[in-house]
């Protein structure tokens, strides 16, 4: 089957969307939602979450400038057979490095691959810090942490900004899902 006909199928396109950020931006917990909620509205959805790839599919992987490139060049792989098949597939990783990921934009056609920069200050995800990485970063208990000891790249051309400080998890959610409603439910049913 092409990805046309489960697109006709499906009544909407596939695409790649991007979640890149600082650890604890929100990234994972907006893509869950948004996930959840196009699921809830009849869209083919899946999420690849950074851990979950790292415990997994790159577990051979570290951190450095030469592993992040390989991981995030797996996850596109990996999202671009979701794509194939007509699938909304939500990427959330932190993908530091704008070149790397300017790769994988430059790998797909333009319109199926939405950048969303999840936007928090980096003194704001310390304070959250929900999996207490930062504080192990910071003792020195993690090597090359992006944020600490390993440096972020923001994108300079997003798709779409989250201000994920200022804005509720409410708000990101409904607004990126919004975005995503018009952008991708323009395909004619069968
Ligand atoms: P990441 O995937 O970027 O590492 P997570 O989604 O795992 O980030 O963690 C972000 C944490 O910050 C979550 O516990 C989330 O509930 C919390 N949080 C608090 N306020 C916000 C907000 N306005 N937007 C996104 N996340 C928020």
């Amino acid at each position: 089957m092409t990805r046309a006909q489960r697109e006709k199928q499906n009544t909407h396109c596939g695409a790649i969307v991007w979640l890149t950020g600082l650890p604890a931006s929100g990234k994972s917990t907006i893509a869950q939602a948004v996930a959840e909620n196009l699921h809830r509205m009849g869209f083919q959805t899946a999420v690849l979450d950074g851990d979950n790839i790292r415990r997994g599919l790159c577990a051979d992987l570290g951190f450095s400038v030469a592993d992040r490139h390989e991981n995030i060049r797996r996850v596109g792989e990996v999202a671009k057979l979701f794509l194939e098949q007509g699938v909304v597939v939500f990427v959330a990783l932190i993908s530091p490095v704008r070149s790397a990921r300017e790769k994988m934009r430059q790998s797909i056609p333009a319109s199926d691959f939405i950048e969303v920069y999840c936007s928090c200050p980096l003194s704001v995800c310390r304070e959250r810090d929900p999996r207490g990485l930062y504080a192990k970063a910071e003792s020195g208990m993690i090597a090359e942490f992006t944020g600490v000891s390993s440096p972020y790249e923001a994108p300079l051309n997003a798709d779409v900004t989250l201000d994920t400080s200022n804005d509720s998890v409410e708000k990101s959610v409904s607004r990126l899902s919004g975005i995503l409603l018009d952008k991708l439910r323009n395909v004619a049913a069968p």
